[in-house]
């Protein structure tokens, strides 16, 4: 036995088929990763398999690259099958396999995936792929029309196991895996291993070789895991400082619901950042260019739920961000995954608020890794970064002025004007439109937020505006004889904004208040103030310390108002 060795082999002497080992070769790989040593003997040689490694650690050329070199090329009927838990991940599959399989002359991939053409599917079957790449559904399918046969099948391949079966797969994986004739090699890899995983396995797989690769291999030492404390109501501007501050080139940022993605991503939109949302809601062509928006750099963050980013493999992904905390720590395993990938670092930053502090210190358990705690970037860091990248702008810039430009400056000059206080001018000209820094709920308002009817905060100002909203006062109310859908068209239309994005409307006797995003630019807001509702300019101004409805009982804060709304 060679299991003393230390030194990992070349792909070289991994007994590759040449054809296969010269396209590896033409991808610029240059060793096997962990994984890939350690399965693709066994491989080779025909036997079962469970292989259990990290996201992003080669696992799909750990079984594309021995079964490509055993394929039988002459035979033109499905030889591998490889199931994918969903559309994009199996045609992520079937793009490798063509990838390694480039030089081998006559190879064929036919990929089988829901919500696609029939007629195309059957077409590849028909010319003859050996090498078959599907979802379960699908592939079920076409074996009940017959379109798909097994009988020749040398090989069946379970990818990402175990989100097949979190997926609700088990049934329809069950019955290919009895649909395959007895002597197919039955391999399946997964990032995790729980126990319905463990069962399938027994049941199944004949003497299989088990290879796990240790997850601090993969994750601990390319991921740096952070953790921020911050609450519900402050997560926007949290979130905010730090896509602001970071060094992000792309980051992936994780909801648990598709309503909390739409949620976030106007929010981020409103506040100038380049951003989409990746969530079931999407069908698959609009989801596939949203990933390829992010490939090219069209999109810098992407919001995503846990289903949807499934296998997303974006090697510019530098910051994964859990604004959500995940379910359970395969979520937290498979998030974290998106980053760090293809041997580069990446970084994970963790949302918890201080009611987390247990699931917190669970998920550090159960994947045996700590998070450091990060600062928030406070508003002095925020300033002292800002003024780094003005003062990079201006320094790169230093000999792009035209002769125009010149002209003009000797001409201030010759006015008699000061050049270094004509430099603070330009300098405050440019960067006038530079977003006002976000404000943090103190974390005693904090404290008492719940629901919006639950828990009874002591004093009035600890019922803040809604998340990401700032409440305005516009000079028309009851008085005025204003009704919420007419401040509603005047708002949305004067500011150009979509109408959903004004949040609550209370209106009072002589003014209303208006929750808008907080992240509206001021020229929105004078252009909103201008508009004209029932007959009065709305003169919109931010509501400081007003209560959300005045309370029953009298305080000194309510006082005034109730005694102007009885007027
Ligand atoms: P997993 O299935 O384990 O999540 P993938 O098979 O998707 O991982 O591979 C992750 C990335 O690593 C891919 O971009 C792939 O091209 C790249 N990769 C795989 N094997 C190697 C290798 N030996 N050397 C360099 N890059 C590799
Ligand atoms: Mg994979």
């Amino acid at each position: 036995m060679t299991s003393t060795s230390v030194a990992s082999p070349s792909f070289g002497e991994l007994a590759l088929l040449p054809a296969v080992l010269s396209a590896v070769e033409t991808l610029g790989y240059e060793t096997p990763s962990p994984i890939q040593a350690q399965t693709i003997p066994a491989l080779l040689e025909g036997r079962d398999m469970l292989g259990q490694a990290q996201t992003g650690t080669g696992k799909t050329a750990a079984f594309a690259l021995p079964l490509l070199s055993r394929l039988e090329l002459e035979r033109r009927e499905p030889q591998v099958l490889v199931l994918a838990p969903t559309r994009e991940l199996a045609q992520q599959v079937a793009m490798s396999f063509t990838k390694y399989g480039q030089n081998l002359k006559g190879m064929g991939v036919a990929t089988l995936c829901g919500g696609q053409e029939y007629r195309e599917q059957i077409s590849a079957l028909k010319r003859g792929a050996q090498v078959v790449v599907g979802t379960p559904g699908r592939v079920i399918d076409h074996l009940d029309r017959g379109t798909l046969k097994l009988d020749g099948l040398s090989a069946l391949v379970l990818d990402e196991a175990d989100e097949m079966l979190r997926m609700g797969f088990i049934d329809d994986v069950k019955r290919v895996v009895a649909d395959t004739p007895t002597d197919a090699q039955r391999v399946f890899f997964s990032a995790t291993l729980p126990d319905e995983i463990e069962r399938i396995v027994n049941r199944y797989l004949v003497d299989p070789v088990k290879v796990m690769i240790e997850s601090s291999v993969g994750t601990a030492e390319s991921i740096d895991q952070r953790l921020v404390r911050v609450e519900g109501g402050a997560k926007l501007e949290a979130l905010s400082r730090i896509i602001e501050v970071e060094p992000v080139d792309a980051a992936i940022v994780f909801v648990r619901t598709r309503a909390a993605c739409t949620t976030l991503v106007e929010q981020l939109t409103a506040r100038g950042v380049n951003v989409a949302g990746l969530s079931g809601d999407l069908d698959q062509s609009l989801r596939e260019r949203t990933i390829m928006r992010l490939k090219r750099g069209k999109v810098d963050v992407l919001i995503a739920t846990d289903v949807a980013a499934r296998g997303l493999d974006v090697p510019r992904i530098t910051h994964v961000i859990n604004y959500d905390l995940p379910q359970d720590s395969e979520a937290y395993t498979h998030r974290i995954g998106r980053t760090g990938r293809a041997g580069r670092t990446g970084v994970a930053i963790t949302f918890a608020g201080f009611r987390e502090t247990r699931k917190v210190r669970w998920l550090e358990q159960a994947t045996g890794q700590q998070m450091s705690d990060m600062p928030l970037p406070d508003e002095k860091a925020i300033r002292a970064h800002r003024d780094e990248v003005f003062r990079e702008r201006v320094v790169g810039a230093l000999t792009a002025g035209t002769d125009e430009q010149r002209s003009l400056v000797e001409r201030l000059v010759a006015d008699g004007h000061d050049p270094l206080e004509l430099a603070c001018a330009f300098a405050t000209i440019a960067r006038a439109d530079e977003a006002p820094i976000g404000r943090l709920p103190s974390p005693r308002a904090e404290r008492t937020e719940r629901g919006p009817r639950e828990g009874k905060p002591r004093r009035s100002e600890d019922r803040g505006p809604s998340e990401g909203m700032t409440r305005y006062r516009v000079a028309v109310g009851h008085k005025d004889g204003v009704k919420p859908g007419q401040l509603v068209g005047a708002l949305a239309n004067e500011g150009g904004i979509e109408g959903n994005r004004i949040g609550r409307i209370d209106i009072r006797n002589a003014f209303s208040v208006v929750e808008l995003p907080s992240s509206l630019p001021t020229s929105v807001l004078a252009k909103m103030a201008r508009a004209r509702v029932a007959g009065r300019a709305l003169e919109i101004s931010e509501d400081r310390g007003v209560p959300e409805r005045a309370p029953r009982r009298r305080n000194e804060d309510d006082a005034p108002i109730r005694r102007r709304e009885r007027a």
